[in-house]
This record gives structure tokens, sequence and C-alpha cells, in this order.
């Protein structure tokens, strides 16, 4: 090999925050604190409290490789903490509240947390766990002085004590780009949750990804952008990383994620690219419809976490002129797989067969690669026809998960791909359609049903507010498809209505065998719909087309 005469610059974390407050000098970081009031400083002053909490983090004794937890909203805060520990070498492990306790105990042993930050709405949560959580945890409220709150926490620190001080300013360590920097632990619809340890290398990596994405997506220089994804899941899908550096401003919602709170915050900020899961989309959107325009600014929204139906990319594009970005990812793959990259051949279509695109999961992001296969494992054509597991991998991808080889020989391919668990089909623009979870895949007769498509079709009804198609047994056929639902208020239909409304739309032998009505949808941790939940909530349930 001849080597190429350059430097060998590890890829650090740190980098990112001081690139951003070198240059990204006129960018803000606005958020919607716990304490109830909007907060906002620049890149610069973020370094500067990140720089603080790292000199404060070492004098508490926190060493390279050792975890520190976070439980918080989105909020200046957080970001801080996600550059101040990884900054030092330390590994940031962002707890999900919406775990369930047994889980949280869970993770924090398995992680071996040494400190969590909390916000101080989390207090109730923690309080009852104490006595499970790892022995000399420390707990820091990430509140005002003024702010702290009675409680029965051992020794609260708050955070703003921590910091005061400290010099704010560092000089970041160097070292090897493969070290860990952060950690996010999967929901566990079964089993345990599984940590995905992502490290230095990976995060730089899928941010330079990003950047191919970016732009479409709305993330451009002086936009600005709201994740409502949390930063305790999947790093808020690369946004606190991807945004500084273009240049973006960053709004942070904090705990208010409401339809009304939502749109608030946007209008008032002038949001122009927001980033999360349909079911935030549905309360915005009624928001929006209910004050007849759309919060003042708003260019385009990135969804993701779950299919988007066509009702709402039309709505969205056709009645308030928002774009919709369709996102694919997983925990997993730092997270993001793929987004509707649009090329100058599918802007010249007309906007239904544009619709028609958007409803796929979009193109695969830089630096990942992506492949079907057939049940041995045998790679299938990228025709639009064929379908198959979805295998991915590339620098933003796991090899393995942290501490549990049994999860990770399960997860991986002897050739080193990760099987993302998804089955879909990929034409020969590279477009992925995911036909469905493996497990949710509903296999009527030897043939297979996708619950997304279906779904889709039935979300398209102006009566349906969400639903979900599961997979009901069925003596002669195996399995049939029943589709749950949860009505738009005020609305009512029938069965045979929703039926009749899919009769033109869907396959015929995919009609649902049962329409249900229910009041509310159970989801999981990250927002989704659980499926797992729902077919035990039905387990006694018998179709009416059993016995015909
Ligand atoms: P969790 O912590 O719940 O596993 P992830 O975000 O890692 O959360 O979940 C990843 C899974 O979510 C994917 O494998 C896929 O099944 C589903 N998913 C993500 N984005 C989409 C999308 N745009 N359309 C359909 N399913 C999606």
């Amino acid at each position: 090999m001849l080597k190429g005469r350059m430097m060998d610059m590890p890829m650090m974390i740190s980098s990112i925050i001081d690139y951003a407050a070198d240059v990204r000098t006129d960018n803000v970081v606005v958020s919607n604190r716990v304490e109830g009031d909007i907060h906002r400083y620049t890149y610069g002053q973020a370094r500067a409290r990140a720089a603080q909490m790292a000199h404060a983090l070492k004098e508490l004794g926190v060493k390279e490789g050792e975890r520190v937890a976070t439980m918080a909203w989105n909020g200046y805060r957080h970001f801080e903490l996600y550059f101040a520990i990884s900054g030092i070498g330390a590994v940031c492990h962002t707890i999900n509240p919406r775990l369930f306790a047994d889980q949280i105990v869970y993770v924090t042993n398995h992680a071996e947390d040494k400190i969590l930050f909390l916000d101080t709405s989390f207090i109730p949560i923690i309080t009852p766990l104490v006595s499970q959580l790892p022995a000399d945890m420390r707990f820091v409220l990430m509140c005002d002085r003024d702010a702290m709150p009675d409680c029965e926490l051992p020794n609260p620190i708050c955070y703003e004590d921590l910091i005061s001080g400290q010099p704010d300013h560092i000089v970041w360590p160097v070292f090897d780009e493969r070290a860990a920097s952060s950690l996010c632990y999967t929901s566990g619809t079964t089993g345990n949750p599984k940590g995905v340890l992502y490290s230095h290398r990976s995060t730089y990596m899928h941010s330079m990804g990003m950047l191919t994405l970016a732009g479409s997506a709305g993330v451009t220089e002086g936009a600005t952008v709201l994740p409502v994804v949390p930063l305790f899941h999947a790093n808020a899908w690369g946004t606190p990383y991807v945004a500084p550096l273009v240049g973006a401003n960053l709004v942070f919602p904090g705990g208010k994620l409401d339809g009304p709170s939502v749109f608030d915050l946007m209008d008032q900020e002038k949001v122009s690219s927001a980033w999360g899961v349909p079911t935030v989309w549905l309360g915005v959107l009624a928001e929006m419809r209910k004050r007849g325009r759309k919060p003042e600014g708003f260019e385009c929204v990135l969804s993701g976490g779950s299919a988007v139906a066509r009702s709402m990319i039309e709505e969205f594009q056709n009645d308030y002129g928002v774009t919709v970005v369709h996102g694919w990812g997983m925990t997993e793959m730092s997270p993001i797989g793929s987004t509707t990259i649009f090329g100058s051949t599918q802007k010249a279509l007309p906007k239904d067969k544009q619709v028609d695109l958007k409803i796929l999961q979009g193109r695969r992001m830089f630096t990942v690669d992506i492949r079907i296969v057939d049940e041995d494992g045998d790679p299938l054509p990228q025709d639009g026809e064929a379908f198959g597991e979805l295998q991915v991998r590339g620098s933003g991808v796991i090899d393995g998960y942290h501490e549990d080889e049994t999860a990770s020989q399960a997860a991986m391919t002897a050739d080193g791909w990760l099987k993302t668990g998804d089955v879909a089909k990929i034409d020969p623009e590279g477009f992925i359609q995911l036909v469905d979870r493996t497990k949710d895949v509903i296999k009527s007769g030897g043939e297979w049903i996708s619950s997304i498509d279906l779904e889709n079709a039935a979300l398209g009804h102006p009566a349906i507010a969400e639903c979900a198609v599961i997979a009901m047994p069925h003596p002669k056929w195996a399995e049939r498809p029943m589709l749950v639902a949860t009505l738009v208020e005020g609305q009512t239909v029938t069965a045979s209505q929703i039926n009749e409304f899919l009769a033109d739309k869907v396959a015929k032998w995919w009609l649902p065998d049962d329409v249900i009505f229910v009041d509310t949808l159970p989801h999981t941790a990250t927002g989704k719909l659980s499926k797992m939940t729902l077919r035990e909530r039905f387990k006694d349930h018998v179709l009416p087309t059993v016995g015909q």
C-alpha cells in the first residue's frame, strides 16, 4: 500500500461544537425550559458551558469510558451534556423516561452509570427506584439554583452549582476515534433493552452522512430546526450534530410535546424544519386545522420512526404548503438509514406521483449500504418487486450490542451486516419500500399482507385518526388482518363503511376481517404503535369470519 501523506486526525465529537462556536456565530439554541420560560444562547455560549461541565465532571472523578446518564427533555443543558460527557472521553447514556421502571433499573445497572443528570420532572420516576440503581450513583438536577425542589433523592446536586466557577474554556482531549461516546438502549418490546454503543467515529461519520440529506429536509444555513424527536431517543436523529455544522438554529421543546404547545413554539420561533414521529404531527396538524393556518415560517417536516400516511403528506403539502420528507432508520443505525431524497427526475413528476414516492421509506443516506435478502440470506434483486429482509452496514451501524453477546449474534449476519427486522422492496432508483416488520407481517393462506400498506390506506378515511392492523389467528387462512382504530373527534363510521372505503384501494383478500374502534391505541416508549400490546389485548377475540 502506498500510504497517503495526510494527517491522521481522529474524528472527535468535540470538533463539532468547536466548529459551531468558532464559525456559526449567528446561530442560536432556543429552549423551552422546564422552569417555564424560554432560554436562548449561541453555540459559543453552549461550548463555554460544555467546557465548564467537562471540568466539573473531571473534578467529580469521571474517567474515560465511564458512563454518565441523562434523563431529560430536549433543552440546552442536555445539549451541553452531549458534548461535555463525550468530549472528555466518557459515555453519555441517554435514558428514555418512558421505559418501564424495571427497564430503567436494568439499563442503569447494565450501563453501570456513575451519575444521573435529570430534569426535575423525572424526580417522581427516579425516587422510588433509588435503592435499585447502581450503588453510590450521584444525582444532578438540571435546573437553576432557585428552582431546586425539595426531594428525597440522596444529596442532589444543582447543575448550575456544579459548573459555576469552572473555567469556560477547554482544550478537548484527542483520543482514539473508535472510543465509545454515547449509549442508547432500544426500547426492547421483548426481552431486556439492548445497548447501542456509539463511538466518536460513528457519530462523526453519521453526521457527515446527514449532510447529504440535511438540505432536502430543510436543515440549511440560517434555517431553524425543531427536533421534537427526543435527545433520549437515538440522538434526536442526529439534529444536535448536524444543525450546528450547517449553521442552523436549534429549538428545543422541553417537555411540552402536545399539538397546541408545539404549534405555539414553532410559531413564536419561526421554526422552518421540524423533525419527529407521525403521532406528533397528528397533534400539530389537528392544531393547524383548528387555527386554519400553519405556524409562521414552517416549511418542512421530517417524519420518521413509523410509516407516514399518504393522507398526512397530502394535508401538509396541499393544504399548508409544508414539504414532507419521510425518513427511516433505527437506533442501531445512529439512527438514519434513508430519507425521501428527490433528484430532478422525481421533482419533475406530477404531485400525486411524488406523494407515491414519499410514502416509501426513501433512498439510502451516504455511509449506509443496503440490501434485501431471501430466507436463505441470498441477496434479492432491487427491482421494486422482490421483497425480503432489509440488511444494512455502514460506519454508523452497530456491529453488536453493548455487553450482550446473545443479542449481538442474533442481530448480525455471518458476513457482517445488521439484520434490521424489516421486510422491504428496493426499486431500481434505490427507493426502499418497507412492507412490514418481520414480526408484524400477516401471513394469510401462504400470501403476505402488509400491515403498513393497509394502515396507510385506512388512514385515508377522514374519520380515522390512528390505526393499527394486526394478525389474528384464523383456522382456514392461518392469519387474517384486523384493523383497530381511533376516530377523529366528533366523527363516526361503521366497520362496513371502512371496508367499502378500502375496497378500491387494496386487493379484496387484504380487506380486514374485523374493524374495531377504541379510545386510544397503545404506544411504545419511542412513540410507535405497540402491536405486541394490541395482540395481547385481543388475544381472546374471535374474528367474525371464523367458521364461515
Ligand atoms: P425502538 O427503540 O423502538 O427500536 P427505533 O427507532 O430504533 O426505535 O425503531 C426502528 C424501527 O422502526 C425500524 O426497524 C422500523 O421497523 C421502524 N421504522 C422506523 N422508521 C420507519 C418508517 N419511516 N416507516 C416504517 N417503519 C419505520
